[in-house]
């Protein structure tokens, strides 16, 4: 028996058909073996194309480098970190983003 594999994807590998996508180093290949890891998702953080799981929405290098500054905070700077984040979110919500269409 040979151990031939067709047209399947290799785990970190990108196809050709892939000419959006940025650069590998935004990918998620750990995420290519679950059943809906090789989707091509553009970054929230940085814009651009990467693959990964379906429901990720940011790219593996914006991810690190949050990462890495939310480790370098202080437990008083991740607590202010937190107030406006939620701060953001409650203002985003009673705004104007929900519910209505803009007018002229
Ligand atoms: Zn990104």
């Amino acid at each position: 028996m040979d151990n031939q594999k067709t047209s399947q994807l290799t785990t970190g590998a990108r196809p050709g058909w892939l000419w959006q996508a940025g650069s590998a180093d935004r990918d998620w290949p750990d995420d290519a073996d679950h059943e809906n890891g090789n989707y091509q998702n553009k970054c929230l953080g940085c814009g651009e194309y990467f693959i990964g799981h379906k429901r990720r929405c940011f790219c593996r290098k914006c991810s690190d480098a949050s990462k890495a500054r939310w480790e370098s905070l202080t437990p008083e700077q991740r607590a202010e970190e937190q107030r406006k984040a939620d701060a953001e979110l409650t203002a985003w919500l009673s705004s104007q983003n929900i519910g209505n269409e803009p007018r002229r």
